[in-house]
């Protein structure tokens, strides 16, 4: 079966959003066991829009069409489709009613434009959008006129924000995806995500004991401070391949390894102190707060996190964690004594059960011959003794501080985990 994804959206081809759809469906569809065999971007314009739409009814089974389903002067894909279809479009009572309600619960006025949303192609089948107003649609297209004898193609158009457009995608389009084109065999697909090793080095650990197990397919992922390992097999006995194989890569990469599927380093720490029911403070210098960022996005965070503090000048840090002048002259702010005094001083006052603490030099200045920019101390305080390690991340700022609170959470985890 063929499918394709088509996003729409002019700002996408000017570079102001990052067309993450285009991952985001990949990824969800590739781990079910559906391949994408084509995708394609499009400005909002007419032409662009029924062009692209025509192109891939003449090829594909089932297309995935985001963006272009709201309210405004640029948002044509329902009327561009409708009109290529030839299907007249008609008001739903159900949808209208919808739209009254957000704005109602909202307490703003309902803008005339927004009626639009809940014009539906004929015959199309209406997705309904529980966090915006625009809701998706699917149509079968049969006889499909685009294509040889006219074999049919489904087409679902999705809205263009990811907020909206992801729960609709799980909760609507995979039920109807599986329902029309079931796979021809069973398709096992499990992700182990670690960090702390380098691409080749998980390969060279992991694949000469996986050698045995036929038909296993194995992925590798890497992005800053992690690798994905994907362990795929297909027909009778896929679970147990896939079973086996992870249980082998766990014997010997386990340590690494801080989640599966989806599950994120930070999500797997918040998962661990709310189990334990332990609480965190974070005593944050270099990385100005993005350990907490990356706390805080996750859903719980608030059961765990007690603090966070951007200690980032000297006389921060001595107000507000109890760091002594005389460790800060002696050895410096980014030293192994500073961040010891850091975590423990976070303990202190804010009486969590553990506290992070990170000092280091960014760059692009304040580099010194003993401690070159990229220098980082790391320091982890609270049941146990208190521990610091010393790293050198010698990157632009971004990925200094993305891979520095990489290193801080991973510290955490393990003791967590009981498994420094
Ligand atoms: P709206 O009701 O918000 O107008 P819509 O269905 O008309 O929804 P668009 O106008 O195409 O959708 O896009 C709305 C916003 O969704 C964009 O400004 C962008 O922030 C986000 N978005 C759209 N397409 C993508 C994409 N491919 N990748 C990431 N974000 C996207």
């Amino acid at each position: 079966m063929q499918l394709e994804i088509l996003n729409t959206g002019s700002e996408l081809m000017l570079g102001r959003v990052l067309n993450t759809h285009q991952q985001w469906l990949c990824r969800r569809l590739a781990d079910m066991g559906y391949e994408v065999a084509r995708q394609v971007a499009v400005p909002d314009t007419g032409p662009a829009i029924q062009r692209a739409v025509c192109d891939a009814l003449g090829r594909a089974d089932f297309i995935i069409c985001t963006g272009g389903l709201g309210p405004t002067s640029d948002d044509l894909t329902r009327d561009l489709i409708a009109e290529l279809l030839g299907r007249k479009l008609k008001e739903d009572k159900a949808i209208v009613a919808h739209i009254e309600q957000f704005f109602l619960q909202r307490q703003r006025p309902m803008p005339a434009s927004t009626r639009v949303q809940a014009m539906v192609p004929e015959g199309a089948r209406v997705l309904p959008n529980a966090r915006g107003t625009a809701p998706g649609l699917a149509m079968e297209v049969s006889p499909n006129p685009f294509r040889a004898e006219g074999k049919t193609s489904w087409l679902v158009m999705l809205p263009g924000p990811p907020r909206e457009m992801h729960p609709m995608f799980r909760e609507q389009v995979v039920p109807l995806l599986r329902e029309k084109f079931p796979l021809d065999a069973v398709f096992v697909c499990r992700t182990l995500r670690s960090t702390g090793l380098g691409e080749s080095v998980v390969q060279e650990k992991i694949e000469p004991a996986l050698k045995h197990l036929t038909g296993l397919e194995i992925g590798y992922c890497a992005r800053t401070g992690e690798v994905d390992v994907r362990l795929v097999a297909r027909g009778g006995g896929a679970d147990q391949t896939v079973a086996e194989a992870e249980r082998i890569v766990q014997s010997l990469i386990g340590r690494h390894v801080f989640g599966t599927d989806d599950e994120s380093l930070e999500s797997a720490v918040v998962r661990l102190l709310a189990e334990q029911r332990s609480t965190l403070t974070l005593a944050e210098s270099c990385t100005g707060g993005y350990i907490g960022h990356r706390i805080t996005n996750v859903p719980g965070a608030s059961a765990v996190l007690l603090a966070g503090l951007v200690t980032y000048s000297n006389d921060a840090k001595q107000k507000f964690l109890g760091v002594r002048t005389e460790t800060l002259s002696g050895h410096g702010a980014v030293s192994e004594a500073v961040v010891r005094e850091m975590a423990e001083g976070a303990i202190a006052a804010t009486g969590a059960d553990y506290a992070l603490a990170v000092t280091g030099i960014a760059g692009p200045g304040g580099g010194s011959p003993e401690k070159p920019v990229g220098t980082v101390f790391l320091g982890l305080a609270g049941k146990g003794p208190t521990l610091s390690l010393r790293r050198s991340n010698a990157f632009d700022r971004e990925t200094f501080k993305f891979i520095t609170s990489q290193q801080a959470l991973e510290m955490l985890r393990r003791r967590l985990l009981k498994a420094e």
